[in-house]
């Protein structure tokens, strides 16, 4: 399927479609999110996630390609609702803050002269520790064990764990995560970490000195160039309760104040955390001063699009250099509206 999709794209580049489509989109803006980038393998891991330097540098030489004009995001939300937007203009946005952004992504985008955005999550800036869910999850990964045998850890009861198996192997990570997350201190967890490294013949040690899955340090932070790179908010712990506004203020309301003690510099847009969010929140968002917020819907946007509910496309290293273009020039969204409205119509005729 993805084959025939990669050559229905090629096709509609080269009889000119992706040319064409950017010209007739080029009022509205792209906003692009990107989060980690590879320091060894971790784009083999999860390619939504993470994004080799390589592959990103070939996206910067599309923009240019396509005569796209990258702009800062709070420019870009200004002009989009003034209607004053530039010909092509295209926001480059970043996730959660990673160390790797700090030692791959910024020199590249200074080379190009691209200003960007990083939305950071601040709970594990200070922290000095990869993010537990991403290493536990990394870890078992990595091993090359086909089986272990838990004895006398704390996260689970006494048993051999057969990793083939899929499902069995998906049960004992998460049973691994939500004991870290829900009954530990950090110490505990870096503790259970070690341990988890030791059963699975991967070294912790090398993770946590490679800082491949550590967020950017305060020190990162607060040097990454101003005027190249504003801060954006993404909560403090990751998570934006929908059930409970209360809790929803306190992730912005620390996010904030970290970023302010690590940067001195406010930030006025939002992310939400994993793309989730309600149309109720915006009103929470608006009362919190919040100037604009991104979700993980793909297309392009335009005045109509309400201010917190921006469109982003979300690459990554498992996207095709043919579907990233196709996003760029918004044939992506063409298609898929025609796909929605070929299967409204087969609804409709399954229903008369
Ligand atoms: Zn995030």
């Amino acid at each position: 399927m993805r084959k025939v999709k990669l050559a229905f794209l090629f096709a509609c580049k080269a009889i000119g479609l992706f040319r064409i489509m950017g010209w007739v989109t080029r009022h509205r803006l792209r906003i692009l999110c990107y989060h980690g980038f590879s320091l060894s393998d971790e784009a083999a891991f999860r390619p939504k996630l993470f994004i080799s330097v390589e592959r990103f540098e070939k996206r910067l030489q599309s923009l240019r390609r396509y005569r796209m004009r990258v702009v800062p995001l709070d420019e870009a939300i200004e002009r989009l609702y003034a209607r004053a937007l530039p010909d092509r203009s295209t926001v480059i946005t970043f996730d959660d803050g990673f160390h790797s952004f700090y030692e791959l992504a910024v020199p590249c985008l200074k080379r190009y002269g691209f200003p960007a955005t990083v939305y950071v999550t601040t709970y594990y800036v200070r922290k000095a520790a990869p993010i537990f869910r991403l290493v536990v999850q990394y870890m078992f990964w990595k091993t090359k064990r086909r089986s272990i045998a838990l004895v006398a850890v704390p996260w689970s009861n006494d048993r051999s764990v057969d990793l083939t198996n899929s499902e069995e192997r998906a049960k004992v990570v998460w049973e691994c995560i939500d004991y870290g997350e829900q009954r530990c201190a950090e110490d505990q967890r870096r503790d259970i970490c070690a341990e988890l490294g030791r059963l699975l013949g991967v070294s912790y040690d090398e993770i946590v000195k490679s800082r491949s899955l550590h967020l950017m340090s305060p020190e990162e932070l607060g040097s990454l160039p101003a005027a190249d790179v504003s801060v954006g908010l993404h909560t403090h712990r990751h998570r934006f309760p929908a059930d409970d506004r209360a809790s929803a203020e306190r992730e912005i309301a620390e996010n904030r104040a970290e970023l302010d003690r690590c940067t001195g510099r406010t930030a006025p847009h939002f992310c939400y955390p994993s793309g989730s969010w309600a149309e109720f929140q915006w009103e929470w968002l608006q009362d919190l001063h919040i100037k604009s917020s991104t979700t993980c819907v793909p297309g392009l946007n335009t005045a109509g699009t309400p201010r917190y509910a921006l469109l982003r496309f979300l690459d990554g290293d498992d996207v095709h250099e043919l579907e990233f273009e196709a996003a760029l020039c918004g044939l992506s969204d063409l298609l898929r509206a025609m796909v929605s409205v070929l299967s409204l119509g087969r609804g409709v005729g399954a229903t008369s």
